[in-house]
């Protein structure tokens, strides 16, 4: 069976076909700048890698391009669309409606709509390239894997923000949480590796340009640090995390702009760039740090606590924990950022193992002491892995 696993952004579509008999990925990449001067797509099946420019103008025309490299005779890997026998589509948002993944039907395609109000710059990218792929594969079953659907075990006293309840009931305000596909995937993977018995009890650390932990007991989510919107919880790479509300009021105020411009400061100009100055990107801010650029640091230092705190608060909800998980590109690259966060938790069972974490990048490894009570691993996700075996299981009519 052969799946092609979508995931489209407002300018850009990452693709990944997959072969799930030989467990192979058949081709994998991008077409970025849709919409925008100088799109381009780069490719990389048979080992092969290349970048092609054109113009794409919208993501149907962006899938398009995509479906049509993959038949191409010089880079592709398929000789026909009907080798494709599934479309899996990564979606943000599936407010309380989507506890799971699910087959795209035109009432799913209405329910997904319907929370386009939840998430507006992510979920109608997503639909586009629903639509596309209807429009030019109309026979082949689609199936939608949500960022949210993870986190929907979350009990109420977790998801509920102390506001009017009737801000609930009217417009579904409670907490949601994101990266969810990626959480699923690591808490299973760590189950394969560690067997249930040190995995009852999880706390996955999602660190990337976007971060969110979670806490999960015997596989479901108890609760997660993004809320509403994927603002909400650690300090990223431009968003702010956990905030004083009344900040949002007063900075309007002071700063005299709108809904727009908040929107702008806390999503874009926040989190690590805006503590430093210096850059988003874990790489150069570690960098910046090692010459000694304290703004620098003190973004690193404000990261590494904050998921601290989340640590330590979601071992006292779960009353304990048996491990902890890194991915995401800074938790699966970042020795110092692991060490940073992990050292010092021996009051809770975590011995942290400096040696075992030296230089270790992406890549499966235990990074605790032998004997450690609770375990430190990291554990690269895979996303798009996940969507396309839950795409198979739906298709194949298992689930
Ligand atoms: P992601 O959003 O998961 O792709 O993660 C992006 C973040 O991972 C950026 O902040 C990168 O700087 C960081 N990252 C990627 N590779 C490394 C590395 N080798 N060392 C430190 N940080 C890294």
């Amino acid at each position: 069976m052969k799946i092609i696993v979508i995931n489209c952004g407002s300018s850009s579509i990452k693709y990944q076909l997959f072969d799930m008999d030989s467990h192979v990925v058949l081709a994998k990449g991008g077409v970025e700048k849709i919409g925008l001067n100088g799109s381009f797509i780069k490719h990389e099946s048979n080992g092969k890698k290349v970048t092609l420019e054109g113009e794409v103008v919208d993501h149907q025309a962006g899938i398009e391009y995509i479906l049509g490299i993959l038949i191409s005779r010089e880079h592709g890997c398929i000789s026909d669309f009907c080798e494709i026998n599934a479309v899996g589509h990564r979606v943000v948002h599936g407010g309380e409606k989507f506890k799971s993944s699910v087959l795209i039907t035109d009432e799913v395609v209405k329910q997904i709509e319907e929370c386009i109000q939840l998430a507006p710059l992510h979920n109608p990218p997503n639909l586009s390239g629903i639509y596309a792929m209807k429009s030019i594969l109309p026979d082949v079953p689609q199936v939608g894997a949500f960022d949210t659907a993870f986190h929907q075990t979350m009990p109420e006293h977790a998801f509920m923000y102390a506001l009017p309840y009737s801000l609930y009931t009217k417009y579904a305000i409670r907490r949601y949480g994101f990266h969810g596909t990626s959480h699923r995937y690591v808490s299973e993977r760590a189950k394969e590796l560690l067997g249930e018995q040190r995995t009852q009890k999880l706390i996955t650390c999602h660190l990337g340009n976007g971060a969110s932990v979670a806490a999960i007991i015997n596989g479901k989510t108890v609760d997660t640090s993004m809320g509403l919107t994927p603002v909400e919880g650690l300090v990223m790479g431009t968003r702010c995390g956990d905030l004083d509300p009344g900040i949002m009021t007063y900075v309007m105020e002071r700063e005299d702009i709108n809904r727009t411009g908040i929107n702008s400061l806390i999503n874009k100009h926040s989190g690590l760039l805006g503590i430093s100055g210096v850059s988003s990107d874990m790489r150069e801010l570690e960098t910046a740090a090692a010459e000694g650029n304290q703004r620098a640091q003190l973004a690193l230092d404000m990261l590494h606590y904050r998921v601290r705190k989340y640590i330590g608060s979601y071992a006292a909800a779960m009353g304990g924990v048996d491990t902890v998980i890194f991915t995401g590109g800074i938790g699966e690259n970042s020795d110092s950022s692991r060490y940073e966060i992990a050292k010092g938790f021996e009051f809770l069972g975590l011995e942290f193992d400096e040696t075992k974490n030296v230089g270790v990048r992406g890549q499966e490894k235990i990074i605790s002491k032998d004997g450690s009570k609770v375990t430190a691993i990291i554990i690269p996700t895979n996303e798009e892995l996940m969507i396309a075996r839950d795409t198979a299981l739906i298709v194949g009519g298992k689930q």
